[in-house]
């Protein structure tokens, strides 16, 4: 399949959505509320969602969309003056949308997985969104557990003419690619093959609970890494591999995260870019990475992507530290 529809539809969302976190982080800088699990979102995250959902909705009205955000906290008390700014931005961008649309197109994103679905998230790092780092607005196609087309915009991921803002788009058969954020040419994206440790880069989260650092040294150490990680918060860890900036990126859940699964939307783009450009993703056992069984990837411990020839490798590193 070429999922050419798909692909258009993909890029004009994700594009409009960046266009909206960028106007959001002109305006309102740093401000943000906090979820019931306390991490931050703000008026950009739920002002994605719509958009995103507003597109998916009205071009493929039969397959659901499973996103990060969900506009029931926004009906708390207190909550109003974002509701309002996070209608407002919306409106900029889709004119005719009434207040209503905008919580029902939000609320569009609480699919559940099927044979072909759809996973967002609106801003993957939001915690990079508010400190003016990385962050990236994640889109990807599911059909029978396999991720068939994955979109990431970046509007702070550095480019080869000084300027930031790149989209990274893979399609199952079909390579990955980058584009300036605004359009224009796009470019075919490969990872780095190279297989000599001591001259790769490994990539880590920003936050420091979201993969275990401890295990991570001695990792390091038996396969003789010898250069520092590079820290990137979001799913552009993944388009940093696929362009060869990086060669390995690991989750190893914390002690007190284990029983603690990933979110399908933290990953499904990254993962098809990786594949895409001619690296390998798995969770720490080596498994495919399972997108069929709901909104978690309740079949897999952790997640390590490559650049391919390093795989069976930096695996069997892992599992002499387990
Ligand atoms: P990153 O930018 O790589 O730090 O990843 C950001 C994502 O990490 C967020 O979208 C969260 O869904 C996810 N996250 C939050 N807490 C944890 C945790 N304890 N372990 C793994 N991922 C987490
Ligand atoms: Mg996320």
């Amino acid at each position: 399949m070429s999922y050419q529809p798909e692909k258009e539809l993909a890029l004009k969302i994700v594009r409009q959505a960046a266009k909206l976190c960028q106007r959001v982080q002109q305006t309102q800088g740093r401000q943000a509320v906090q979820k019931a699990d306390t991490s931050p979102v703000t008026v950009a995250d739920f002002g994605a969602q719509a958009i995103l959902c507003q597109g998916l909705m009205e071009s493929f009205p039969n397959d659901p969309v499973i996103g990060e955000e969900d506009a029931t906290l926004l009906q708390k008390p207190g909550l109003e003056g974002v509701r309002q700014q996070i209608i407002e931005q919306v409106q900029q961008s889709i004119p005719t949308a009434t207040p209503d649309n905008v919580i029902d197109w939000i609320n569009w994103g609480n699919g559940n997985v099927a044979p072909r679905y759809w996973t967002l998230d609106p801003i993957d790092g939001t915690k990079g969104f508010i400190r003016g780092d990385q962050y990236a607005v994640a889109l990807a196609l599911v059909e029978a557990g396999e991720v068939k087309l994955g979109v990431l915009a970046c509007p702070a991921f550095p480019r080869e003419d000084g300027n930031k803002g790149v989209i990274f788009l893979a399609i199952r058969g079909q390579g990955a690619v980058e584009i300036p954020l605004e359009g224009g040419t796009s470019q075919k994206i490969q990872v780095d093959p190279s297989a000599h440790f001591e001259q790769l880069y490994r990539i880590e989260s920003v936050e420091s609970v979201h993969s275990d650092r401890q295990v991570q040294t001695a990792i390091d150490q038996r396969l003789g890494l010898t250069y520092a990680a590079k820290q990137m918060d979001s799913l552009a860890k993944y388009g940093a591999i696929a362009r060869g900036d990086a060669h390995l990126y690991t989750r190893v859940p914390l002690p007190q995260f284990e029983g603690k699964k990933e979110n399908i939307w933290d990953h499904a783009a990254g993962v098809i870019m990786v594949e895409e450009a001619g690296g390998k993703v798995t969770d720490l056992e080596g498994k495919p990475l399972d997108f069929s069984v709901g909104a978690k990837l309740s079949n897999n411990h952790g997640v390590l992507a490559t650049n391919g020839s390093i795989h069976s490798q930096v695996l069997a590193a892992i599992k002499q530290e387990k």
